[in-house]
C-alpha cells in the first residue's frame, strides 16, 4: 500500500485525502494529513468569502467551477457520514459583474466563452439592470453580466470540515504537527520531517500548504511562485434590505454580498501595495477612505451602513499568472503540488482534489484534464491569463 503524506489539512488537502480514499476498488492508500493547527485560525479555507462563480475567462477555470457547483449541490449525500449529513448552506443568487465603457469588450468576450460552456449567464443593459435591482445606481455602467444559476456562496469552514470528517471516516489519519522538512533520495522523497523530531515515511508527498506552500517546495529545491497576499473582509449592517442581492463586483474593484442579515465586502489592493506575507491585520483605513464611499456611490442605501466586524486572510497568490498549479514538477518524481489558487481555491477544491487523486492513482487525469494548470506552463513561461481575478 503506497503511503501518501499530505502537508496542509485545509480544504485542498482534505479534498485530496477524501478523493484518494473514496473508492473501495483498485489501489488502496495509507493517507496521513499533517496539519499544524487543528483550529485553522490562519487557514484561508476558514477566512474565505466562500463563493462560487462560473464567470471566468478561461475554459479550465469554468470547467473546474462547473464541477464545483455540481459537487456542492450534492455534497450532503456525497460527504454524509452515517446520520451526519453536512450542510454548507449553499445559496445561488449569482454574481453580478458591472462594466464601464472601458470594460465592455472584455465582458462580451468572457460572455462568449462562458456561453460556449453552457454557463447560465445573461448580459444586462443599464435599464435591465435597474429594472431587476432597483436599489443599484447605474451611474457609469455600460453593461452588466449576471449569473442566473450555478453561482453563489456557502460556508467555507463547514466545507473543509465536511471533507475532513468524510476523509477520516474512510481511514485518513490527521496528525497535528508542523512539517519542517523533507527526506530525499535523489529524485524521490522518502519522508516528511515533523517539528517533534519524527519523520513520517512516505511514497508520495502532496504540497497543500496554502499560502505557505513555497517553503515546502523550497525543501525540495523547487521555486514555487506562490506568496501569501493579505485580503481584508469587512462586514456591515444596512437599515434597508436589497431584494435578490447577488455578489456584486463593482467597477471600482470592490465586491460585496449579503451574509445573513448583514453584508460583507472586500477589495484587491493595487499590485504595488500588495506586499508578500504582510501580517494578518485588517486594513481598517481602507474602509473609510475608499470602500465605504465607493459602496455608497453604487448603492445609495449604503450611505447609512455601520461596520460590524472585519477579518484578514491570505490569498495563496500564484504571482506568475494567478491560477492553480497542480501536479508534479519535473525535478522530483513524487512531490505533487496543489497550490496557488489565488482567491478561487474553495470553489475549485472538488475538481483539484479529484484531479490530484487521479494523478497519484493513475499517473494521468481521467475525468477532467487539468493539464492547463500544470507546472510546465511556468517553466516554459506560458502564463494562463485569467481576466476575471477578484
Ligand atoms: C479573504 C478571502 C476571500 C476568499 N474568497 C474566496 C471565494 O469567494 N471563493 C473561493 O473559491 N476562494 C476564495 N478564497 C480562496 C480560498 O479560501 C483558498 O483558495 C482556499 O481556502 C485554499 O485552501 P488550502 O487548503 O490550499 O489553504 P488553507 O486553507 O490555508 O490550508 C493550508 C493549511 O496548511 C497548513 N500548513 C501550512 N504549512 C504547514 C506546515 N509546514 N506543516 C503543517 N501544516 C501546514 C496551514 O495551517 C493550513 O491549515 C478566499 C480567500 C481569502 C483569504
Amino acid at each position: 500500500m503506497r503511503r501518501v503524506v499530505i502537508i496542509g489539512g485545509g480544504a485542498i488537502g482534505s479534498a485530496i485525502a477524501y478523493f484518494l480514499t473514496r473508492s473501495p476498488e483498485g489501489e488502496r492508500f495509507e493517507v496521513t494529513v499533517v496539519e499544524r493547527d487543528f483550529s485553522y485560525r490562519q487557514a484561508s479555507s476558514a477566512l474565505s468569502a466562500s463563493s462560487i462563480r462560473q464567470q471566468f475567462s478561461t475554459a479550465i477555470n469554468i470547467r473546474m467551477s462547473l464541477y464545483g457547483i455540481d459537487f456542492f449541490r450534492n455534497l450532503g449525500e456525497t460527504l454524509r457520514v452515517d446520520d451526519d449529513v453536512p450542510d454548507i448552506g449553499l445559496v445561488e443568487p449569482g454574481y453580478l459583474y458591472l462594466a464601464s465603457q472601458a470594460g465592455v469588450d472584455v465582458l462580451r468576450e468572457n460572455h462568449a466563452m462562458q456561453k460556449a460552456h453552457a454557463v447560465d449567464v445573461a448580459l444586462l443593459t443599464p435599464d435591465e439592470l435597474k429594472a431587476r435591482f432597483p436599489w443599484i445606481s447605474t451611474e457609469g455602467i455600460e453593461l452588466a453580466s449576471l449569473g442566473l444559476s450555478g453561482e453563489g456562496w456557502y460556508d467555507g469552514y463547514s466545507l473543509l470540515q465536511a471533507f475532513r470528517r468524510k476523509a477520516v471516516s474512510q481511514g485518513v489519519h490527521y496528525v497535528q504537527a508542523h512539517a519542517t522538512g523533507l527526506r530525499r533520495d535523489g529524485r524521490v522523497l522518502t519522508g516528511v520531517r515533523l517539528d517533534s523530531g519524527d519523520t513520517l515515511d512516505a511514497d508520495v508527498v502532496v504540497n497543500a500548504a496554502g499560502a505557505w506552500a513555497a517553503k515546502v517546495a523550497q525543501w525540495a529545491g523547487i521555486e514555487l511562485p506562490v506568496r501569501g497576499r493579505r485580503r481584508s473582509v469587512f462586514s456591515f449592517s444596512c437599515p434597508e434590505t436589497l431584494p435578490g442581492c447577488p455578489l456584486v463586483i463593482d467597477t471600482s474593484g470592490i465586491w460585496l454580498r449579503p451574509e445573513g442579515r448583514q453584508f460583507i465586502c472586500g477589495f484587491a489592493p493595487s499590485e504595488e501595495q500588495d506586499a508578500d506575507d504582510a501580517p494578518l491585520e485588517v486594513e481598517y483605513e481602507a474602509f473609510d477612505s475608499f470602500i465605504w464611499p465607493s459602496l455608497a456611490e453604487r448603492v445609495p442605501a449604503f450611505e447609512a451602513i455601520r461596520m460590524t466586524g472585519a477579518w484578514a486572510g491570505y490569498y495563496e497568490m500564484n504571482v506568475f499568472d494567478h491560477n492553480a498549479i497542480l501536479g508534479l514538477h519535473p525535478d522530483c518524481d513524487n512531490l505533487y503540488f496543489a497550490n496557488g489558487f489565488s482567491g478561487h481555491g474553495l470553489q475549485q477544491c472538488p475538481a483539484a482534489g479529484r484531479g490530484v487523486a487521479e494523478l497519484i492513482r493513475f499517473g494521468e487525469y481521467r475525468s477532467l484534464d487539468l493539464s492547463p494548470v500544470s507546472f510546465e506552463r511556468i517553466l516554459e513561461n506560458r502564463p494562463l491569463v485569467e481576466k476575471n481575478v477578484i
